[in-house]
């Protein structure tokens, strides 16, 4: 009987099933899953009987650089710890965002000597002119392109003009990479939040009431346009609202080639979390009511939502989890959300590698 370099048993997740099984691992790579039974051998078992053995997760939306003294290191070890063998690391870093060919370089030749797992990285262009980068960062190796129609930082992580959204979509179209984009409406959060401050109308869940839901769904609607007329594959990075996803069913029906992913504290926290855990619980989109977050899961559990994502950035997102440990919060997280929905077809974990990848980049082998 072959003997195997390692063999791990125990309730194996797979895309479409749970069984209980046995892994034979030979030379680094998986060379049988079976059922229980006869038991195959090993030069190493690990026997982890009724516990979940999970595949190693793919987390599409990190920020390792959003704080520059976390970076790569504690990230991917953090990411290797939980269960993560594969993050995109998003293009916003500080001080300088990832929108030219060679702050890509030096990110890459950074992430060859410290990355202990398999990171791909994101590409942006700068507010204004900055157009003239994709092509060259595509070839470069960005895998996707992430652009915002909210204005967190007018350098780092800038509004994009919409004659400029047009201009980029048109080229990424070309590259065959899809954009994607933070959609939130810049002017009536901005707006919103004045007119609060004025009142003095400041408490935790003014969050949420100064990011409104249609703030959501009117950014994602024109962008779904202008990709009806460019013909872009646009993906939507953390959804918060359901309304969003019925709008997106619609745009796909009619042929636009639009994607979204949700993050896992949008299916597991609601407005509540930001009367307890205060400014650590704030998000952009923010956490939502209740009966949105329900609506939330009707759609992942009907396979409307391609991805489930962390959008973990060291001390900024969902801070209860201090920066090293928020990669192991976020495999527990993504795990349980991939069990609660019924594995009888494609969990939106083994989805990202066909959608936000490229084909032959060895990141993913
Ligand atoms: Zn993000």
């Amino acid at each position: 009987m072959e003997k195997y370099d390692l063999v791990v048993r125990g309730k194996i997740v797979g895309e479409d099933r749970v069984i209980s099984g046995q892994i034979g691992v030979k030379d680094g790579k998986i060379a049988t899953i079976q059922p229980a039974g006869e038991q195959l051998l090993g030069d190493k078992v690990l026997d982890f009987e009724n516990a979940y053995v999970f595949p190693g997760t793919i987390d599409v939306h990190v920020h390792c650089f959003s704080n520059p003294k976390e970076g790569f290191i504690p990230t991917s070890m953090s990411a290797a710890a939980g269960g993560i063998t594969t993050f995109l690391d998003m293009p916003y870093d500080l001080p300088n965002p990832i929108s030219n060919v060679e702050i890509f370089e030096k990110k890459v030749q950074q992430l060859e000597k410290e990355a202990v797992v398999d990171i791909c990285l994101w590409g942006t262009i700068s507010k204004t002119g900055g157009t003239e980068q994709i092509v060259p960062l595509a070839e470069a190796g960005a895998v996707a392109f992430k652009m915002s129609t909210f204005e967190t930082d007018a350098y780092r992580f800038p509004r994009i003009p919409d004659p400029e959204i047009l201009k980029a979509m048109q080229l990424i179209e070309q590259t065959g990479l899809r954009a994607a984009f933070h959609s939130e409406n810049d002017e009536i959060i901005v707006d919103m939040i004045d007119e609060y401050k004025q009142a003095n109308k400041v408490y935790p869940k003014a969050h949420n009431e100064t990011r409104p839901p249609l703030t959501e769904t009117s950014a994602v609607l024109k962008l779904m346009e202008f990709a009806y007329w460019t013909g872009v594959k646009l993906h939507i990075v953390h959804v918060s609202h359901p309304r969003t996803i019925d709008l997106i069913k619609q745009f796909k029906a009619q042929g636009v080639k639009v994607t979204c992913e949700t993050c896992y504290p949008y299916l597991l926290l609601d407005i509540n979390a930001l009367d307890e855990f205060g400014p650590k619980a704030k998000n952009n989109p923010p956490l939502r009511h209740p009966e949105e977050v329900a609506g939330l899961w009707q759609h992942l559990e009907a396979g409307d939502i391609e991805l489930i994502s962390s959008d973990h950035g060291e001390g900024r997102t969902w801070g209860w989890s201090s920066g090293r440990l928020v990669a192991v919060a976020s495999a527990a997280c993504l795990s349980s959300c991939c069990l609660r929905v019924k594995p009888t077809r494609s969990l939106p974990c083994s989805v990202p590698a066909v959608l936000l990848t490229r084909k032959g980049q060895s990141a993913f082998i």
